[in-house]
């Protein structure tokens, strides 16, 4: 069965707030079985509104609104439903009751517009709502199941929990679940990632795998459809598997587990200490650790190295290295991480150094070009990236580089072919 998710309000499609209740929904709607075919969002007119239901109870089984179910004029949805319905809408006693109740605890008079959230589709089912003053609606529209709740997030969601749920069981309809899997890359381009999985990511494959890009990192949802988890992961497991072994070295993770999670964890297991010196990304690697709780046993501090004094003064890279090879250069990033794992006392450090732009510094070099370095007992190496975008963009591109590059480092220490046999 196909569902649609209704969210109304002129403050959504304004822009003015963003519609969380649908991301919300879909996911509820998945965990139960039930795949969302649709998201609309229409404003607060009557006309617009009946158009909307009218398509969504054509096209989808399951139909879910939020908002519109307030007591002032611009709530809409109860209107919109019983004129959808061709039916009167009637006063029911029981939700009264409860709207006034609600009133009564809050020690308020109920103003005489919030008589109007008793009244229903004739034909329709209240919702009970035990958060807030409006009831929900569910009624039959057509073939369609249609719930409407009200747009305030924590009512709408206890309600979906606590009536919803249950309904749709008793309905038969749904059931089973439908399990997403995340698997994270980083390292390399969407196009680049499709290439190599193209007979995976095919349209009608079980389970199907989706691609998604945000900030660089390129994710796999590996989504299947089964009566229950355990099923689910099963047909999950070989698929991941498989597009591990593919990426390789690209995939760092799964989930909501960010690099910089990552970068922890693997300190943690190597017991490694690191320290940052951070020229383009100004501190921003360094924040990032920061984030990940138990880090301060791993991260033992970090120069923020902007100008070419503070590199030489507090990192010690020569005036020379900087005249011959300019501050964005492999040598510099190189010498920065090595003085401040030097300095800091750390058994590693990274290091960054690159043009944000807009400008580019009189460094004649591309705005996007940055050096990564690490330094570590036995060595120490660099490694060139370039990035697009806004200067903020390249920035946090940078940060994620840095982090990537510990993260390889901490897999591998051993790297061969990225050493360039500098010894401390
Ligand atoms: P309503 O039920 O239309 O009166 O909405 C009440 C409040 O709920 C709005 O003022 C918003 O703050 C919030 N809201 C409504 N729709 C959504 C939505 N789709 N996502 C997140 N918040 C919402
Ligand atoms: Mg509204």
């Amino acid at each position: 069965m196909k569902c649609e998710i209704i969210s109304v309000g002129t403050e959504l499609t304004t822009g003015q707030n963003l519609d969380t209740n649908s991301q919300w929904l879909s996911r509820a709607l998945a965990s139960i079985g039930m795949r969302v075919a649709f998201h609309t969002t229409v404003s607060d007119d009557l006309e617009d509104n009946v158009d909307v239901v009218r398509r969504a109870a054509a096209r989808a089984g399951l139909v879910i609104m939020t908002g519109g179910l307030g007591p002032t004029l611009d709530d809409l949805t109860r209107d919109v439903l019983a004129k959808v319905a061709n039916v009167e809408l009637v006063f029911d006693e029981a939700s009264f009751d409860m709207i006034k109740t609600m009133f009564a605890r809050r020690n308020r008079p109920m103003p005489e517009r919030n008589r109007v959230q008793a009244m229903f589709p004739a034909s329709a089912k209240p919702i009970p709502n035990a958060l807030g003053t409006a009831p929900g609606i569910w009624m039959e529209v057509g073939n369609a199941h249609v719930a409407a709740l009200p747009g305030v997030p924590r009512e709408m969601t206890a309600m979906f929990e606590e009536f919803v749920v249950p309904r749709l069981a008793s309905l038969g309809v749904g059931g089973g679940v439908i399990v997403e899997r995340r698997i994270n890359t980083f390292g390399t381009g969407e196009s680049h990632v499709e290439e190599m999985l193209k007979d995976l990511t095919a349209r009608g494959r079980d389970p199907e795998v989706g691609i998604t890009a945000s900030n660089s990192v390129i994710s796999l949802r590996i989504v299947a459809h089964a009566p229950d988890g355990e099923t689910a992961q099963g047909k999950i497991e070989p698929v991941e598997q498989e597009i591990r072994s593919r990426l390789g070295e690209l995939v760092f993770g799964t989930g909501d587990e960010g690099l910089h999670e990552v970068v922890c964890r693997l300190l943690a297991e190597r017991r490694m200490t690191v320290a940052t010196a951070e020229s383009i990304t100004a501190g921003q690697v360094a924040e990032r650790l920061a984030r990940v709780p138990g880090i301060s046993e791993w991260l033992r501090g970090g120069v923020v190295a902007y100008t070419n004094e503070v590199k030489s003064e507090l990192l010690g890279v020569s005036r020379s290295m900087l005249a011959e090879f300019g501050a964005v250069s492999g040598p510099v990033a190189e010498a920065m991480a090595m003085g401040a794992r030097d300095r800091i006392g750390s058994d590693i450090a990274v290091s960054t150094t690159g043009l944000a732009g807009p400008g580019d510094g009189g460094e004649g070099k591309p705005v996007g070009t940055a050096f990564i370095g690490i330094a570590w007992a036995g060595g120490v190496t660099s490694h060139q990236v370039q990035w697009f975008g806004t200067r903020t963009g390249i920035q946090a591109r940078v940060t994620l580089s840095a982090l990537n590059e510990l993260r390889l480092f901490l897999k591998s220490q051993l790297r061969s072919d990225r050493q360039i046999g500098v010894e401390k």
